[in-house]
């Protein structure tokens, strides 16, 4: 019997600087004694010392060597004698090493063996060997080699045209769904069944053997138990001194993600493509350092231009020179405010008046990472047709209203002078009639005044007649006519008394006058309608508040709109076309100033102007 725990067996081993570990052979094979070496080899191979049996070591060894390893052990036990065993385990941490091992059995007397000492050496694989040089790595190239590991590339080193894997890290081997141990030591073809159907992939990754070339596959579609998806793949010869391929390093990235993008973004441009044919639109691309413009076809078409590229200059030279200002400014301004732009011009092809054609076109700027516009892009597109139409629509109907007002002033005139002859007599229901009469030509001269201005807008033909007047008094006239009109409602006036404005007085009369017409028509009898005037940085702002039906948050935007009108079962019944506000807005806006709204749903709405006071001017 020996003893394990005699204090001289504990200070041998400690002695030793080589690991040592005593088996007992029966009933199984346990480790009941080990020196300190050996738990830092362990350790540091990535094993994990919990068990006191032959599982001691299960992650290290193959079932194969494992059964090699009993063998030896029984064998030493029965012929007591020493003996050797070389064995190939995995570290999980480190490349892979040999470890020799020596089993001497424990003798006493005759009895059968019942302990055996094993000491164990590690040994590079082989001297010239990249295993032997990755093992001699000091401590600073280990921790880069740590963070290869840890890095999101799956890597591994194949070993001679059998592709035997020598090295395979952790993103590999989950990409292969394999364990270390079912694939280290081992040929791809073995260890991995499903490379028979990639036969043309590993004959170009044999033939790097004979030929020492590098070679890289891009857009490697692999299908694996774990993942579905692309890679980017790369096989670096590694070779001898003699120049000889003995290695090959893998290297391979997943790009699933970018592949798949790049799939989507062919298909959204296919797409785009499409919509762009189908509506016959151009798209054209400014480079603001080559100040080189570049069109699509259909571009080229629109500017009837035969080659593909011209110089922003020539470019800007096909423009009609009366909207070359609009353009540009359009575009400025986007770019100061990085939003997109989306203007109508017109170009001129053939010199001056000869072939004009209108344009729309849309697009924005792209910045680099300082910030600077590096190039605009967009789309035009050939709306002479359209704009045909429209204008021959706005004549249309300037031309009606025109012929309307003729002989509605003459009712009108006709009307005064009935009132005039009956304001005399007592035929009080005469008076009535004719006052109801008057208020309804005035509607209807009112509505007709707005379809001339609309098309008197849209042609371009208004013109601002501006002086320098008194805003407040403005409003405080418009206050005491609408108050005659509509008597229904209480119309109040509050704030400064003096804003003085460099404007045209008629066409603001008639903003105000449409605000409070329309604060009236969208509100209840008797309530009020507050006019407020204020002066803030340079600017007059006067707003028109009610306390009528209110407006839904979504409408708000295109209250200003042509022809936009609130469809709700409120103003179902309350008659307009929509014209009123635009035209305001345009007005308003040829003044250099701004309109909007503000509105509580069924609480009652404010409608804003603003205008440059005459300092500005
Ligand atoms: P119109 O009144 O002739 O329809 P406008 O251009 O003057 O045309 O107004 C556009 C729309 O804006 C109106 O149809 C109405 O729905 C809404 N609107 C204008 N003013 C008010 C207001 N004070 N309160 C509620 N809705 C209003």
């Amino acid at each position: 019997m020996i003893d394990l725990a005699s204090p001289f067996l504990k200070a041998l081993l400690k002695h030793s600087k080589n690991p040592i570990i005593i088996f007992k052979v029966k009933p199984i094979l346990v480790v009941v004694e080990h020196n300190d070496a050996y738990q830092a080899l362990i350790e540091r191979a990535g094993g994990k010392l919990k068990f006191y049996d032959i599982n001691i070591i299960p992650n290290l060894l193959s079932d194969a060597e494992k059964a090699v390893l009993i063998k030896t052990v029984q064998k030493v036990s029965e012929l007591k004698a020493k003996d050797t065993l070389v064995i190939h385990p995995i570290y999980s941490n480190s490349p892979n090493v040999k470890w020799e091992l020596e089993f001497s059995p424990v003798l006493q007397n005759d009895r059968p063996v019942e302990y055996i000492i094993c000491s164990l050496r590690e040994i590079p694989l082989d001297e010239n060997d990249l295993e032997h040089i990755l093992f001699e790595l000091s401590e600073s190239e280990a921790r880069f080699r740590g963070f290869f590991e840890q890095a999101p590339l799956g890597m591994c080193v194949l070993k001679g045209p059998e592709l035997i894997t020598e090295y395979a890290n952790d993103n590999i081997l989950k990409l292969w769904d394999k364990s270390r141990k079912e694939v280290i030591g081992i040929p791809q073809a073995e260890a991995r069944p499903e490379l028979e159907k990639q036969q043309a992939l590993v004959a170009r990754v044999k033939d790097i053997f004979k030929n020492g070339q590098p070679l890289t596959i891009n857009e490697l579609k692999l299908s694996t138990p774990v993942s579905d998806g692309y890679f980017i793949a790369f096989y670096e010869p590694l070779k001898n001194d003699k120049n000889e391929v003995t290695r090959i390093l893998v290297i391979i990235k997943d790009i699933t993600e970018q592949v798949n993008f790049k799939k989507e973004l062919l298909k959204a441009k296919d797409i785009l493509k499409i919509a762009m044919d189908a509506s016959e639109m151009g798209s054209w691309n400014i480079d603001l350092e080559s100040k080189q413009v570049l069109l699509s076809e259909r571009a080229q078409q629109i500017y009837e231009l035969e080659n593909d590229r011209l110089g922003i200059e020539e470019a800007k030279s096909l423009i009609s020179v009366e909207y070359i200002g609009h353009l540009t400014s359009g575009i400025r301004r986007a770019l100061h405010h990085r939003n997109a732009f989306n203007i109508e011009y017109q170009i001129n092809l053939n010199g001056i008046g000869t072939k004009n054609k209108w344009l729309r076109t849309a697009g924005k700027a792209y910045y680099n990472e300082h910030g600077k516009a590096v190039y605009i892009a967009g789309a035009v597109l050939d709306i002479t047709e359209h704009k045909q139409d429209e204008i021959r629509k706005n004549d249309f109907i300037g031309m009606v209203s025109h012929e309307l007002k003729t002989p509605l002033t003459s009712l009108s005139a006709y009307v005064q002078l009935l009132q005039h002859k009956f304001k005399e007599t007592d035929n009080d229901f005469t008076i009535q009639i004719l006052d109801k009469v008057n208020v309804q030509l005035k509607r209807m001269s009112l509505m007709i005044d707005g379809f001339l201005n609309v098309s008197l807008l849209e042609s371009g033909k208004i013109l601002l007649n501006k002086t320098n007047f008194n805003l407040v008094d403005l409003i405080k006239t418009m206050a005491e006519e609408n108050r005659i009109v509509l008597p229904s409602h209480f119309i109040q006036v509050i704030g400064s008394e003096e804003m003085i404005v460099n404007a045209d007085m008629e066409k603001i009369g008639n903003v105000i006058n449409n605000l409070i017409g329309n604060a009236a028509k969208y509100s209840k009898k008797n309530s009020l309608i507050a006019i407020k005037c204020e002066i803030k940085k340079g600017y007059v702002t006067v707003s028109v508040e009610d306390e009528g039906i209110g407006i839904r948050e979504n409408d708000i935007p295109r209250l200003f709109d042509r022809f936009y009108r609130v469809e709700s079962p409120d103003t179902k019944t309350i008659a307009g076309f929509g014209v009123g506000l635009y035209i305001c807005a345009e007005v308003i806006e040829r003044h250099k100033g701004k309109i909007w709204a503000e509105s509580k749903f069924g609480e009652g709405s404010i409608f804003y102007f603003s205008l440059p006071t005459s300092n500005d001017q």
